[in-house]
C-alpha cells in the first residue's frame, strides 16, 4: 500500500488554504496540479523520495518536494500548521461533501464564518446559502443531501476501510499467549458494504490481558468500557470496536449470536423452540443440559441445518432455504477466471496496459478485457474510433506475441449518451470482445429519462454488459434515479449482462438487486474496473458483495470458460 493518496490529500488541504488566503493565484494551482499527479502515481511517492527522485514527478517542484519529503519524514508539515492557525477551516470535512469545491468553502468561509459541517448546518438551517453570490435553493438542497451523506460515513464505514483494523486487532490478540481463539463477527464477517461497528470475539483463560491490550492499542482515541468480559473503544478514525471474551464452551454459541442479524436469529431461535430446545449467546439447550455451543457448526448441526455462510444471514429467506435443502452453492474467488473491466493509461488508467496485462497474468485468469473509456469521457482522455481501431490492432500484436498466457480481450466502457445513444459507431463496436456501456454524464436526469437512456442502449444489438447500473459511490453519491425492474427486463430481451462493480466505494449491482437479477435469469459479470494494477485485487470485494446477493458461480458470466462465454454472450 502506497502513501501517494495520504500525500496527495494533505497537499489537497495546503492548496485549500491557500487560496483561501488568498496572497498568491498561482501557488494555489501548482499545489492542485501536484495533487492530480501524485494522487495518479503509478511508483511509490515514498520510494522517489528516498532516491531524491520527487521532482521528476510532473508539477512538483523544489518547494512542493520539500514539503512532500518534510510530511514523509515527520508526519506533519509546519507550513500547513500556520496555515491552519491562520485559517480555522476543517478544510477536509468541508472537502467531503459533494459539490462543495474549493471556491465554495472560501465563499462559505469570507462571507458566512463557516468553518466547518456544523456551522454549515446552522448557516443552511437558517437558510443563509441562498444569498451567497453563485448559489441558489438547489445548491443548497444538493448540499443538504451531500452533509447526509457524509454524516453515514461516519456512522458506517466502507468494508474496505474496516478491513486493516480488523486484521490488525486480530493479530494484536491472537498474538497474546493463553489466546486460543479470535474471530470477527457482526455485519463484517456477514461482508456488509459498511460496517457500523467492529465486534471481536476472543477465547482465552487470561482476560485481563487480553483487555489491557486492546484498550492499549496506538490508535485508540476513546475507552467507553473496559470490563472483564467486555470493552469497547473508539478508534481515532471513528471506527467503535466491542471486544468479547468468551468461555471455551460457548464460544460458537457467541460466534453464531453476534454474527446473524436480529431476523436471522429470530428465525433460528424458534426454529430451536419447534424442536424443544433453547437458543442463546452461550449454547443450545435441552433444559439444562447444553446440546452444543462451542462451535458453530455443532449449533446448526442439532437443528438439522447445513452450516449457512454468514453473507446469508440476514433473515431472507435462508433458513427455510436451509430446511429444504436449497441453499445456493455461493461463488468463491476462486472460480472467477478472468476480468471483463479495466483501463490503461491510454485513458484514465495510471499503467500501461503491459503492467496490466503481468498483472493479470499473476492472478492466473484465463482471459482480460481491456476496456478503456470511449470519446466523450474527455476528462478521461477517452478513445475515439480511430484510436480504438489502433487499440485492436495492438491487442491483437500483444496476443500474437506469445508473452502471456490469458487471452486479451478487445473491449471498450462506452458512453452511453443523452439520448441513449453510443458514442462510437457500430462498425468499430463490432469488431471489440466486449462491449460495456455506462452512465457517466447527467447522471441526476428523471427517472423517466435515466430508465429510456438506458434501455435504449441496451438494445444495440453489440452491447454485452451495463457497467455499474446505478452509479452510486457509497458515502459519495446516491443511486442514479432509475426503473431497474425495466432495465432487467430489457437486458434479458437483449441479452445483456448486468455489472456487479467490485470497486470497493461501488459495490453495483448491490446485494438486494442482484438477487433479483439472477432470479430474472440475467447474467452478472463481476468486474474490478481496475485503474491501475494492484486494484485487481477488489476482485475479493465484487465476489463477498455477489455472495451477499445469493449468486452462485452458474450466475456469473466471467466464472465460464472463454469459448463458453463468447457463446453466452452471442445474440
Ligand atoms: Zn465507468
Ligand atoms: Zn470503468
Amino acid at each position: 500500500m502506497t502513501r501517494n493518496r495520504e500525500v496527495a490529500s494533505v497537499l489537497k488541504e495546503i492548496a485549500i488554504l491557500l487560496e483561501i488566503e488568498g496572497k498568491d493565484k498561482f501557488r494555489p494551482r501548482a499545489y492542485y496540479r501536484a495533487v492530480r499527479t501524485v494522487g495518479s502515481l503509478g511508483e511509490d511517492v515514498e520510494n522517489l523520495a528516498k532516491e531524491d527522485k520527487l521532482t521528476d514527478i510532473p508539477g512538483v517542484g523544489k518547494g512542493i518536494s520539500d514539503v512532500i519529503k518534510e510530511y514523509l519524514s515527520t508526519g506533519a508539515v509546519r507550513h500547513l500548521e500556520d496555515l491552519r492557525k491562520k485559517i480555522p477551516v476543517n478544510v477536509k470535512e468541508l472537502s467531503a461533501i459533494p459539490n462543495v469545491g474549493p471556491k465554495k468553502i472560501k465563499l462559505f468561509y469570507e462571507q458566512l464564518g463557516i468553518t466547518d459541517i456544523e456551522s454549515l448546518e446552522n448557516a443552511i438551517k437558517e437558510n443563509k446559502l441562498v444569498s451567497l453570490k453563485g448559489m441558489g435553493q438547489r445548491t443548497q438542497n444538493q448540499i443538504i443531501e451531500g452533509i447526509k451523506l457524509v454524516k453515514r460515513g461516519w456512522e458506517r464505514s466502507r468494508y474496505i476501510d474496516v478491513l486493516p483494523h480488523t486484521r490488525r486487532i486480530l493479530e494484536i490478540v491472537r498474538g497474546i499467549s493463553g489466546v486460543r481463539r479470535a474471530e470477527v463477527a457482526g455485519s463484517f464477517r456477514r461482508r456488509r458494504e459498511t460496517v457500523g461497528d467492529l465486534d471481536i470475539l476472543v477465547d482465552a483463560d487470561d482476560s485481563r490481558q487480553v483487555m489491557d491490550a486492546f484498550v492499549g492499542m496506538d490508535d485508540v482515541a476513546d475507552i467507553m468500557a473496559q470490563g472483564s468480559t467486555k470493552s469497547s473503544i473508539r478508534l481515532q478514525d471513528n471506527l467503535q470496536v466491542d471486544l468479547r471474551v468468551i468461555p471455551k464452551e460457548s464460544f460458537g454459541a457467541g460466534l453464531q449470536y453476534f454474527t446473524g442479524n436480529i431476523d436471522h436469529n429470530v428465525s433460528l431461535r424458534s426454529l430451536a423452540i419447534k424442536k424443544g430446545l433453547r437458543l442463546n449467546e452461550y449454547g443450545l439447550f435441552r433444559g439444562e443440559e447444553k446440546v452444543a455451543g462451542e462451535h458453530e457448526k455443532g449449533i446448526y448441526d442439532a437443528l438439522s441445518l447445513p452450516w449457512i455462510p454468514p453473507e446469508l444471514r440476514e433473515g431472507r429467506g435462508e433458513v427455510e432455504a436451509a430446511l429444504n435443502g436449497s441453499l445456493p452453492k455461493l461463488i468463491t474467488l476462486g472460480d472467477i477466471r478472468g476480468d471483463l473491466h479495466s483501463h490503461t493509461d491510454q485513458s484514465d488508467g495510471v499503467h500501461s496496459i503491459e503492467q496490466m496485462l503481468d498483472a493479470a497474468e499473476s492472478k492466473r485468469y484465463e482471459y482480460y478485457c481491456v476496456s478503456d473509456h470511449t470519446q466523450s469521457l474527455t476528462v478521461a482522455k477517452g478513445l475515439d474510433e480511430k484510436r480504438l481501431l489502433d487499440r485492436i490492432d495492438e491487442i491483437d500484436d500483444l496476443n500474437a506475441s506469445g508473452r502471456w498466457e490469458l487471452e486479451i480481450l478487445k473491449g471498450a466502457e462506452v458512453d452511453i449518451l443523452a439520448n441513449g445513444n453510443l458514442d462510437i459507431n457500430d462498425e468499430v463496436l463490432d469488431q471489440l470482445d466486449i462491449v460495456t456501456v455506462s452512465i457517466h454524464s447527467r447522471m441526476k436526469d428523471s427517472k423517466e429519462i435515466m430508465t429510456e437512456r438506458v434501455c435504449n442502449a441496451l438494445q444495440n444489438r453489440h452491447v454485452h454488459i451495463l457497467g455499474h447500473p446505478t452509479g452510486r459511490l457509497i458515502n459519495r453519491r446516491h443511486e442514479f434515479d432509475i426503473d431497474l425492474a425495466r432495465v432487467f427486463e430489457v437486458a434479458r430481451e437483449n441479452n445483456v449482462a448486468m455489472e456487479l462493480n467490485a470497486y470497493p466505494s461501488r459495490l453495483d449491482l448491490n446485494a438486494g438487486n442482484l438477487r433479483t437479477a439472477i432470479g430474472l435469469g440475467l447474467k452478472i459479470a463481476i468486474n474490478t474496473d481496475a485503474h491501475r494494477t494492484e486494484e485487481l485485487d477488489n476482485m475479493i470485494f465484487g465476489v463477498y458483495q455477489a455472495r451477499r446477493g445469493w449468486v452462485t458461480k452458474e450466475d456469473v458470466l466471467n466464472t465460464y470458460p472463454l469459448k463458453e462465454l463468447r457463446k453466452i454472450i452471442k445474440k
